[in-house]
């Protein structure tokens, strides 16, 4: 398994490589061996003898330099041995950087994460430290700073000039010269005359780029808690005082929205900063917004538990990063609020994990590795002894169910915090109002008269609808001819406004014709169908002309700064009507806005995946919080084409555990997580021939490390559901001791053919997922793949496309 680095790859020059590294390995044989993992992709580690200047600075987790062949390479040192098993060990080259980038614990996170994703080391090492950090020249950036120098004695004379200047040094105490220089319009000469006369010095200095520089926070203090808060908190200052090895150190903390669970959030970590240890809080990308960084700032900013909150999100450049990430390492900011990549932030003793929506699909990322933030936030809480708090208002299926076997422990907060009753859901039926309206409208009757209400009382409105641009497709209605993308197996979205059609898995763009463009065709009454939030947007403009209409999808945000324009407007109540995609469906306060409608409600449950209906209820759940959270009460319409859908109607009557009992029991009848794990092999490549023969090869590989088939049983379940394409191939159940196998496709994947690749997909499903992830990894390590054919593996998948 380890070798020693390169040896055989000089041939003829083995005997003075022998010679020199011999004698090494003869020296430190009683000493020190560090155990290095690559950063270049190697699957392997390797021995490296650690030369005397070097030993005292070299522990797990120093970055180094190693001789690899005829090169110099970036490694990390996972283990310190007092031998090898090897001889004839190189020694390291160089350290780099001044102190361990990665905590221990942090990188047995590392080790765990590829073992259980079942991807390379170093590529999970990658994750764990961000580039902007691993980078050799990656550093603080220092700049000019002039500061007042204490006065001995008499003054010196000064100018007027020299004496205005000094007047502004002083109000600053120190300040880098550049600005310095603007703020006045002086000269550096007169600066330097300044410290000349002793006045001031000028030196360079850590300039740490802080993106909230600009900003003024207030203060907060903890807010005296209800009784169920207060007992909620509790139980989580328990978990902290018992001993690290005692079990049900995670909880879900299932709440309503407004149920004041951010609240506990913040006074469980005040907590834990009394007791000398620091804080993870994840927040999905799309809720680390300015507003909910600054709860966390104005709570830590001041008083005796004092300490800097560093922010980590993907907006961040390289430089803010890699501050950020040092302000943890050094231990100045013990708060770390952040996206998904926050998990690995260095904090050192870590005494808490929150993860704030821990349903949200985000935090799974949707590349190598492919790990889910929530995931690892349990595992890492156990490595380090930290209690994890998972908040949802709708839990995913998953954390509910561990919840009910014991395995963490429930916290539940069931009213909200200023006593407001929910809002009140209508569904609406579309099929009806289509009858009436003759064709698929896009407003109910029921919807346009509560518009029309809130406009004239005032209040504000939010309309939903899950999909951007005009409408999902370009059809013919002579020739039956739709816009397809060239690339991908979906058809093209057009964009009104930008008079285009564009793809949205790739991004292809066309003109959007306005004959039909078969050439036999060429019909003139070409037709747009299905809905975009464009569209709705155009429409309500013309229902309404005088209302003040914003739409906010990914089309409208162009700049930086948009989203929080946008939402700054119309928290001003320059706005009436808010139209949007999800993005505007999550944890935002709007306390003037009285109305909430969803477009088309079924959208999202005519998705090729079996958690289509949980999606649905998330997102149901959370779009109608947004309603009724000022003193007026809300109300939620509901349009759908499918009204009795168990996952609208659980929603309708705010029933989370209606909805998990019914949904439970689907996925324990077809076998789907949580009552299964799932492994999601998908191949790609451009020749759909070689895609499909290597997915079939890989299929046999698989069976040989997988147990034999049980005789007599076999597939036994159809889908309920469109949900799960690969399985109704050739399903297959294979038995072993520790429970069954299941092994689906291969199949086309749902999206067959993405950025010009042909996908097809092996599902693999498996009570437990470590057996699986192991014959996974040890098929990988033999299995040869044509060049042009590349295989995802993906470990617990949330988008089955
Ligand atoms: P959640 O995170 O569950 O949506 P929050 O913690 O954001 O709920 O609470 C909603 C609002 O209620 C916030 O403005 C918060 O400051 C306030 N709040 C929380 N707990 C209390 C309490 N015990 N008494 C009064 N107000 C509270
Ligand atoms: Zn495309």
């Amino acid at each position: 398994m380890f070798l020693t680095a390169g040896n055989d790859v000089f041939g003829f020059l083995e005997f003075g490589i022998y010679l020199v590294f011999g004698f090494w390995s003869l020296v430190f044989s009683l000493s020190v061996v560090a155990r290095v993992t690559l950063e270049i992709a190697l699957r392997k580690e390797f021995d490296y003898a650690i030369p005397p200047d070097l030993a005292p600075r070299i522990d797990v987790g120093t970055r180094v330099k190693v001789p690899f062949g005829p090169r110099q390479v970036n490694g990390v040192v996972t283990e310190v041995l007092e031998e090898s098993t090897h001889t004839n060990l190189r020694p390291i080259a160089k350290i780099i950087g001044a102190s361990s980038l990665v905590t221990p614990q942090v990188l047995k996170l590392a080790r765990w994460i590829a073992d259980y994703y079942c991807c390379a080391p170093e590529i999970a090492l990658k994750s764990v430290l961000p580039d902007a950090v691993r980078k050799e020249d990656a550093h603080f950036k220092e700049r000019l700073f002039v500061r007042v120098n204490p006065v001995r004695g008499a003054p010196p004379k000064l100018t007027k000039r020299q004496q205005d200047i000094l007047n502004v040094i002083e109000e600053w105490r120190e300040l880098p010269l550049q600005r310095l220089l603007t703020l006045t319009g002086a000269t550096p000469v007169t600066i330097r005359k300044l410290e000349d006369k002793g006045l001031v010095a000028i030196a360079p200095q850590v300039d740490e780029r802080d993106p909230y520089a600009n900003e003024q926070i207030l203060p907060t203090e903890p807010i005296v808690l209800n009784t169920e808060q207060a007992t909620t908190l509790q139980r989580i200052k328990l978990a902290m005082a018992r001993p690290q090895s005692a079990e049900a150190r995670t909880f879900l903390l299932h709440g309503v929205t407004g149920s004041g669970k951010t609240e506990i959030y913040l006074q469980a970590i005040a907590h834990t900063l009394e007791q000398g240890k620091g804080a993870i809080v994840l927040v999905p990308e799309i809720s680390l917004t300015p507003q909910t960084v600054e709860r966390f700032k104005a709570r830590f900013s001041s008083g005796p538990l004092r300490t800097l909150v560093a922010v980590l999100h993907s907006h961040l450049s390289a430089g803010e990063r890699h501050d950020e990430w040092h302000k943890i390492r050094q231990g100045r900011a013990r708060i770390v609020i952040g996206a998904r990549s926050a998990i690995f932030a260095p904090v050192d003793p870590l005494g808490l994990i929150i993860v704030d929506e821990e349903h949200e699909h985000s935090y799974k990322q949707e590349e190598s590795p492919r790990y889910h933030a929530r995931d690892v936030a349990v595992v890492r809480g156990q490595m380090e002894g930290a209690v994890v708090v998972l908040g949802s208002a709708t839990p995913s299926l998953e954390s509910y169910h561990n919840a009910k076997r014991g395995k963490y422990e429930l916290l539940e907060l069931t009213t909200r915090v200023d006593d407001q009753k929910m809002p009140i859901v209508r569904v609406i039926d579309m099929r009806a109002e289509g009858r009436k309206q003759k064709g698929i409208p896009i407003f109910s009757n029921q919807l346009k008269e509560a518009i029309t209400q809130r406009l004239e009382r005032r209040e504000q409105t939010i309309l939903f609808l899950n999909r951007r641009g005009y409408s999902t497709s370009l059809q013919c209605p002579q020739c039956g001819y739709v816009a397809q993308c060239p690339n991908c197996s979906v058809s093209l979205t057009f964009h009104r406004r930008a008079a285009k059609l564009l793809c949205h898995i790739c991004g292809h763009s066309a003109n959007a014709p306005s004959v039909c463009p078969e050439s036999k065709c060429r019909n003139a009454a070409i037709r747009y169908s299905g809905l975009g939030t464009e569209k709705v947007e155009d429409t309500l403009a013309k229902l309404f002309p005088h209302a003040r209409i914003t739409r906010m999808d990914s089309d409208t945000l162009k700049r930086k700064d948009d989203y929080r324009r946008i939402l700054g407007d119309f928290r001003a109540g320059k706005i009436d009507v808010l139209v949007g995609t999800q993005m505007i469906a999550k944890g935002l306060h709007f306390p003037n806005v009285t109305l909430v409608g969803i477009i088309y409600a079924d959208l999202s449950l005519h998705m090729p995946d079996f958690r289509a209906g949980e999606r649905t209820f998330q997102l149901l759940t959370q779009v109608a919080g947004r309603a009724g959270r000022g003193d007026v009460e809300g109300e939620v319409f509901v349009q759908a084409f499918t009204p009795f859908h168990p996952a609208i109607q659980y929603a309708r009557r705010h029933d989370f555990v209606g909805f998990y009992d019914q949904e439970i029991e689907f996925r324990e009848q077809l076998k789907y997580p949580p009552l299964a794990r799932i492994a999601l092999l998908t191949l790609r490549g451009r020749n759909e021939d070689k895609v499909r023969l290597s997915a079939e090869h890989v299929r046999t590989e698989l069976e040989k490390l997988l147990p034999e088939r049980a005789p007599g049983i076999l597939p036994g379940q159809a889908p309920r559901q469109m949900s799960d394409a690969p399985v109704r191939q050739t399903t297959e159940i294979r038995q072993d001791a520790g429970g069954t196998f299941i092994i689906a496709g291969p199949a086309p994947a749902p999206l067959a053919r993405a950025e010009t690749f042909y996908r097809y997909q092996i599902m693999l499903r498996a009570r437990a997922m470590t057996k699986l992830s192991r014959a996974i990894a040890q098929m990988q390590a033999t299995l040869a793949l044509p060049d042009d054919v590349l295989m995802a593996v993906d470990i617990d998948p949330v988008n089955l496309a």
